[in-house]
């Protein structure tokens, strides 16, 4: 094959996708490493890539301690109960503790912060959420990435971590290739930041064919951050708790300003609240100290986001749907008009286009709310990811291996939605988990940690092999189509994706089974993911484009079949209105009161689980 292979040797710190993890990562680790070799390897370009590539409307996460506003400690709490008791608190709090420092140093990059002129301080949606003129949040990033790093190279689409061959278990650097010129390039580096972001489209999308990438979550977000780590051996935990969103149907546009700020609510069909109905049936099912809605007040304690979507889909399929915002009170203020718009037309352009094309005006109806398909993903009121060490000085033994952020393997970190247990991070603290990576990096090299790290030339030829055999395949098998894109020897990424994207959501728990699943159908699910693997093998891209979207799905598919472990691991509905465990429709303390860790044998890509324990570092009552 033509392509050349190019070869980036001596890196101190490679960062693997920059989003707002990314981008922290790399700045912070020139702070920390003045003479480090750093490297930036992104699938798109770093200008506009990662979740907020189309930008925010809001900080959601500053806890505004200058301002005497929160402090770390109220956040940790605010996170555990949303996510009904399951957080790393360890690394909640650290992030809690630096992720205002993040948000100031936006402000003097350029990031328009909106203020209150009176009192000086930020505008605040909520109680966490800020709120921005986020257009140009990426790019504004970016560019102090982008000063910070030696070499950025964009389009390029990380497939694998390499290993290190004198030690077992730790990370050498990584391998991919161009999606514009197809080359293959190696970066050889003694530590790596994945920051390859969440998933979405691994469940079957409500928006299928002609509106096939209207999703929640960015569709570049391929999983690529659980892909690379697992196929590594790296543990994961909280894979199960992937999410489902209340949003404006059909153009995801988010909720939260609109609740928080503008002060909208809920309606069924009949122009009825609903939620309080369902609130004692779900008190049975999850118990009182998660939900008791006698006590509740809910701007200061506010429902979790998994129970408020609970009752959301039992009165839809109580047969009382649509749910609609009632924007109509709102919107007759003309200020809160504008902000309604402008907070579509900051971050999700599509949904001010879909209403102005359906001529929806929410002055004069109540737009239709919609529930989500899942996704997995760690930033967001969920907390998918990997097992990391967290800080020295907060965390206990079973959470502490050496380094911040550092994954079980030796030397690769995460950041953002790579780091499991710590929703509630968005943006910001995304941003601010890359900068905690790093420093831990740096902290790593300079101990010596990365000596000797030898990769072999086989190692980097196999990988290359590897990585090209979809277009290969296809050009061997290509006369052999038999109808149409239909050929016997191959299937292409699309019809792969559309396979897994039927299993997750028929076996576990996406939208047209309402969410539901049990240990038959996963196990069954999990039988239909192995045979799906094997034709994975046989992947045919026509062209580099096709091949980035093999390798994307083959991110995704890793993605997912860990998912389906946890699920089938923890045996209870921990979650309800994320996904239900039909077999075990309650949630149980006394036996899942921890967090599940996971790790996929890269030999034998086999499974082994473990609970591992959740401990409460931050106590209950609020000083
Ligand atoms: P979203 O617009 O849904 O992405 O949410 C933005 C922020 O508002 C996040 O911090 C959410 O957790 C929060 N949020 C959204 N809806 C609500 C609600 N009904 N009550 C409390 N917080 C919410």
């Amino acid at each position: 094959m033509a392509y050349q292979t190019i070869v980036e040797d001596n890196i101190d710190i490679l960062v693997a996708g920059a989003g707002l993890g990314g981008t922290g990562a790399a700045w912070e680790a020139r702070f920390w490493g003045q003479n480090k070799k750093i490297v930036i390897a992104e699938k798109a370009n770093i200008d506009r890539s990662g979740a907020v590539a189309q930008g925010l409307y809001a900080i959601n996460c500053y806890m505004g301690t200058r301002f005497g506003e929160n402090n770390p400690e109220d956040h940790v709490r605010y996170a555990r109960m949303d996510l009904m008791g399951m957080v790393r608190e360890d690394l909640l709090f650290d992030m809690a503790r630096h992720v205002d420092s993040a948000v100031h140093q936006f402000e003097e990059w350029g990031l328009p912060l909106m203020k209150d002129p009176k009192k000086g301080n930020y505008l605040r949606e909520g109680r966490w959420q800020i709120m921005i003129h986020g257009e140009s949040y990426k790019p504004i990033v970016a560019e102090a990435a982008k000063k910070s790093a030696d070499k950025v190279f964009n389009r390029i689409c990380v497939t694998h971590l390499l290993m290190d061959e004198s030690k077992e278990n730790r990370v050498a650097g990584a391998v991919g290739f161009n999606v514009r010129t197809g080359n293959y390039h190696v970066f050889k580096s003694k530590t790596v930041i994945v920051g390859a972001g969440g998933a979405s489209n691994i469940y079957k999308p409500r928006s299928v064919g002609e509106g096939a990438g209207r999703v929640w979550y960015a569709p570049w977000s391929s999983g690529s951050a659980y892909g690379l780590m697992i196929e590594a051996g790296a543990k994961m935990t909280q894979m199960e708790n992937k999410i489902v969103l209340a949003r404006f149907k059909d153009g995801y546009g988010p909720v939260g300003a609109y609740f928080l700020h503008l002060k909208t609510y809920t309606q069924n069909c009949h122009g009825e609240e609903y939620e309080s109905n369902w609130f004692p049936g779900l008190t049975e099912m999850v118990g009182k100290e998660y939900l008791d809605t006698e006590n509740q007040h809910f701007s200061h304690k506010p429902i979790p986001t998994c129970l408020r979507n609970h009752a959301f889909i039992s009165e839809v399929n109580a047969g009382r749907g649509p749910i609609h915002m009632v924007t109509m009170e709102a919107f007759q203020d003309p200020h809160l008009e504008e902000i309604g718009w402008h907070n579509f037309l900051g971050m999700t352009v599509g949904q001010a286009v879909l209403w102005a094309a359906t001529d929806v005006d929410p002055k004069n109806q109540n737009p239709e709310l919609t529930t989500s398909e899942p996704y997995v993903m760690g930033s967001h009121a969920t907390g998918c990811g990997a097992w990391c060490s967290g800080p020295e000085d907060l965390s206990p033994p079973e959470y502490f291996w050496g380094y911040n952020r550092m994954t079980t393997v030796e030397g690769l970190f995460g950041a953002g939605d790579a780091v499991g247990g710590t929703p509630h991070a968005f943006s910001s603290g995304s941003f601010t988990e890359g900068r905690l990576a790093a420093k831990a990096a740096c902290q790593y090299i300079d101990d010596g940690k990365a000596n000797g790290i030898r990769v072999s030339e086989q190692q980097i030829e196999k990988r290359r092999e590897e990585i090209y055999k979809p277009m290969e395949h296809y050009k061997v098998y290509r006369n052999e189509i038999v109808a149409g894109s239909v050929n016997p020897n191959y299937i292409n990424p699309r019809q792969g994706l559309d396979r897994l994207q039927k299993m997750m959501d028929e076996y576990c728990g996406g939208v047209t089974v309402s969410y539901m699943t049990n240990e038959k159908l996963l196990n069954i699910g999990l039988q239909k993911m192995k045979l799906l693997e094997e034709d994975l093998e046989k992947l045919g891209a026509a062209d580099i484009h096709e091949l980035l979207r093999s390798w994307e799905l083959k991110h995704r598919h890793l993605a997912a079949e860990s998912v389906f472990h946890h699920t089938l691991f923890r045996k209870e509905t921990r979650w309800p209105g994320y996904y239900y465990r039909g077999d075990a429709m309650k949630l149980d303390d006394e036996n899942w009161h921890v967090l599940t860790v996971s790790r996929r044998d890269p030999k034998t890509g086999e499974y082994t689980m473990e609970k591992a324990p959740c401990y409460h570092i931050v106590s209950e009552k609020e000083e």
